[in-house]
This record gives structure tokens, sequence and C-alpha cells, in this order.
């Protein structure tokens, strides 16, 4: 019966507010709910991290996508001009997709930062490590952002900024025109969903001159979305870009 009605009380509190809610009950990882350890700061227990497996070996260089076979099929959805590409893991997978599901949906926003560490030991080629200027995240539709409070991509740039010791630029992209959601769309009816969806401020043009920026998203479906926005930065004077997610949707034939 107290219990209950304690739980009750908790389910209200998230909603007014996790932060809030973490001061006065003692938390639970956000995806299998077990009891964390207290002063901890992670919201995802250490048996639900070890479920979330990095994209198998071999992958490919330069889109750090898994190989089935010689020649990289999934290559070819990302611009010329996109340098690298690195994610964590599979997405759906039971774990990944609850941990990014209480990122995006549930209010979590401490959850970015367990993502942010795991996205800060991929392997890239030299190259995007000496070059990087700025990590760009992806931006949410306006109203998305509102309802939300917050935009999931951003908190990810700026957790992985502190690790890898690089600026965030968090305007420097932005929605210029509505967009369906892209749930149900197949490849190619999401690329025209946000074919020149995307644009570069003014003010942000002069530091875009000539740098290689990574955008950071939280998965990376088909690479339509961040395709589109890697155009907008290379149209407003990027000379390369580099993409980074925690998840990735598996292709066609691609393996588990
Ligand atoms: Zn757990
Ligand atoms: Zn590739």
């Amino acid at each position: 019966m107290r219990f209950a009605h304690l739980a009750r009380v908790r389910e209200r509190a998230v909603v007014a507010g996790a932060a809030l809610a973490d001061l006065f009950f003692p938390r639970s990882c956000v995806s299998c709910e077990r009891l964390l350890d207290a002063g901890g700061r992670d919201l995802v227990c250490g048996r639900c991290w070890a479920r979330v497996h990095d994209l198998p070996y071999p992958r490919c260089d330069r889109c750090g996508h898994p190989l089935a076979r010689e020649h990289c099929a999934w290559c070819p959805l990302l611009p010329p001009f996109v340098r690298a590409a690195r994610s964590v893991c599979w997405i759906p997978g039971e774990t990944a997709g609850a941990i990014v599901h209480a990122l995006k949906y549930r209010g979590w926003r401490g959850v970015a930062e367990g993502m942010a560490t795991r996205m800060a030991r991929l392997a890239w080629p030299s190259d995007v490590v000496s070059e990087r200027t700025a990590l760009v995240p992806v931006p949410l539709a306006a109203t998305r952002e509102r309802e939300r409070g917050y935009n999931q991509s951003t908190l990810l740039a700026y957790a992985l900024g502190a690790r890898w010791r690089v600026p965030v630029w968090p305007r420097c992209v932005e929605r210029t025109r509505r967009t369906s959601t892209q749930t149900r769309l197949t490849r190619e009816e999401r690329r025209r969903n946000v074919s020149g969806a995307f644009g570069v401020p003014l003010d942000a043009q002069s530091s875009l001159r000539g740098a290689h920026v990574v955008l950071v998203d939280d998965v990376i479906t088909t690479g339509a979305t961040l395709g589109a926005c890697a155009g907008a930065l290379f149209d407003a004077g990027a000379r390369i870009i580099s993409i980074v997610t925690f998840g990735r949707a598996p292709a066609i034939g691609d393996r588990g």
C-alpha cells in the first residue's frame, strides 16, 4: 500500500522534473530499473552497459559500418565531403534502444553522459582527430525542442566535447522548414523529406570557412538527415564533415 503510494508520488515527481526526483528518491537504472549505487552519476547500470555491444568487426574505415562483403554498401549513402562516420552500437537493440528512449522521450538528460563516454572511445582516422574544429549537434524542430525542453543531440555534443576537448557550436545548423516525421518513410522518401531543410545562419558562416566539423546525433538511420545537415555545412563553407552517433540502424544484409 505504502509502496504503491510512493511509486505514484515518484511518477509525478519524474514528470515534474527528473533532476528534482533524484534529490529525494533512490535512483534506478533507466533501462532495467535496478537500483543504482548512491552517489554514482551514471543513470544506466553496469549490467545494462555490458549488454550494449560495440558494432562488429570488420568495419569500413570511412563510414565505420560493419562490412558484410568486400565493398561497403553503406558509404554511398553519405555525401562525398563526409570524411568519416562512427557509431557505438546497433539500434534498435533492446538495451541500447531503452537508453536512447530514456534520453529522448523520458526526460533523463543525464543519460547523455554515459552515452558520450562510449562515443568518446570510438577510434577515428588520425586526420579527423587532428583536424576536428568543433562539434555541431543536429537541430531539432523548434516545436519539438520546446516540448522536450532540450535537444538530445546538443546534450550529447557538450558531453562529448568535454571529453574530446573540442568546442561545441550549438546553433551552427538550423532547420529552415518543417519536415514530416521520418519513422515510417523509406530511404528515398527520407532523403526527399529533409532535402534543403537545413541551413547555416549568416553569423555562423565565417567560423565555418575551411573547418572540419563533426556532426553529432543520437542515432543514424538512413543517413538522410545527417547527409542534409552535412550538405548545409559544406555549402556554407565547411571543408570536411565527419559524423558521430550513439546508435546506428542496420541496413538490409547487415550482420546482427
Ligand atoms: Zn540496468
Ligand atoms: Zn563505408
